[in-house]
């Protein structure tokens, strides 16, 4: 029988890990390294390095083409798009989010001065349910901030329906859905606005960087005054505003990161179909399925581990941990069980039951176009065995 080892096991016996080094969720992508360096070159003979830079134009046309929107304003990272965004819409009061997100969701609000209220998701998709979403309305709510998480796109239709019923505003954090599609149309377009990020960690990347998206003139412009201190021309200050700017080193990793886009899908399709079928027969270990007719980056390699498993999800972290495999249980215990809201919710939980059931299901694997076949299979081993044999296979 193989031997599943703990970390206090193997502190215990010295015995090596499974990998002598750690893999990560989330490895940067990193594309061709001379077309890199050639983008690094460019700044360099220009000598500019920020404000609003020949680089940071051509990426913000490149993803404005590639997503089929009108606008794209390049920042500094997601969270700060996400904050000017919300300030541009003129939110205020309180907010509905679900609780299942990464903290900057919740956190680009509270940050503002605005309420976020959780609403809890649709347990077959992680996204937000739409009847909760109605559920969590008050006279003090002015809009509601989908997540498509996964990249897997939120019930759009529906939320624009709800927002438009309660005169609402609707807006995205799309940081998972570069690339992602609804109904066949590109994430980016829906909503007032939709913000991306491309941090290291996400499919595509501009080492720290995010943008605002949006069809909306009036709002592109606003958001564009907001990230450069409100700055109209040289010495003309026409709006309240902070600094948001992406620089050109993040400009010149997107462009080159755009080059190997369609590889780093491919890579990322391969590893979640071998993932998929390495774990397949696992009693009470389901992998997240990505819905076949829309495209997904297929980033993320989530796993949910039910009661049917004779081992918990805790106990498989613990194992894979162990063996240098460094699994994350993404967004646990859910943003309305961190300290901040904790605090002004000690309650929330209640009607979050999905959020709460995922936050001790959810397995996030090692995953990206990088990691090998034979990885893969040892990972699966590793979680099939314990599955078998529980912890009495230590
Ligand atoms: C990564 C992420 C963000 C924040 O983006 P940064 O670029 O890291 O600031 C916001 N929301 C979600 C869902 C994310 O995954």
């Amino acid at each position: 029988m193989k031997t599943i080892r703990t970390a206090t096991d193997l502190a215990l016996n010295g015995a090596p890990p499974a990998f002598a080094e750690p893999l990560h969720v989330g490895r940067p992508n990193i594309g061709d390294r001379a077309a890199l360096l050639a983008q690094f070159e460019r700044i360099l003979d220009a000598r500019w390095l920020t404000n609003n830079g020949p680089l940071v134009q051509e990426f913000e046309h490149r993803i404005a083409r590639h997503l089929g929107v009108k606008h794209c304003v390049a920042m500094c990272n997601g969270t700060i798009a996400l904050e000017i965004a919300i300030r541009a819409l003129g939110l205020h009061g309180e907010v509905i989010v679900p609780s299942w997100t990464f903290i900057a969701t919740a956190h680009a609000l509270y940050w503002q001065g605005i309420t976020p209220v959780f609403a809890d998701i649709d347990p077959s998709t992680h996204n937000l349910d739409p009847n909760a979403v109605r559920s969590m309305i008050t006279p003090r709510t002015t809009g509601i901030i989908g997540v498509h998480l996964w990249g897997r796109a939120a019930p759009i239709e529906e939320l624009q329906a709800i927002a438009d019923k309660h005169g609402l505003q609707l807006m995205f954090d799309a940081a998972h859905a570069f690339g992602s599609t609804y109904k066949g149309r590109t994430i980016g377009q829906f909503g007032r606005c939709e913000v991306l990020s491309f941090h290291a960690t996400k499919s595509f990347n501009t080492m720290e960087g995010g943008a605002i998206v949006t069809n909306d003139d009036e709002l592109a412009e606003a958001t564009r005054l907001m990230r450069n201190f409100g700055f109209s021309g040289y010495d003309n200050v026409i709006h309240p505003g902070t600094n948001g700017k992406m620089i050109e080193v993040c400009a010149a990793a997107g462009l080159a990161n755009l080059e190997a886009l369609g590889a780093t899908q491919s890579g990322n399709r391969r590893t979640h179909a071998a993932y998929k079928q390495a774990l397949g027969n696992i009693t009470g270990v389901t992998v997240l399925d990505y819905d076949a007719t829309e495209s997904n980056s297929h980033h993320y390699v989530v796993a949910e581990v039910d009661e049917r498993c004779t081992v918990t999800r805790d106990q498989i972290v613990a194992a894979l941990h162990a063996e240098n495999v460094l699994a994350r249980k993404y967004f646990w215990p859910g943003c309305h069980g961190m300290k901040p809201y904790r605090e002004l919710f000690p309650h929330a939980g209640r009607v979050l039951p999905n959020t709460e059931l995922a936050a001790e299901r959810v397995l996030v694997l090692p995953a990206g176009p990088s990691i090998s076949s034979d990885e893969i299979e040892q990972i699966a081993s590793t979680i099939r065995v314990m599955c078998q044999w529980g912890l009495g296979g230590f």
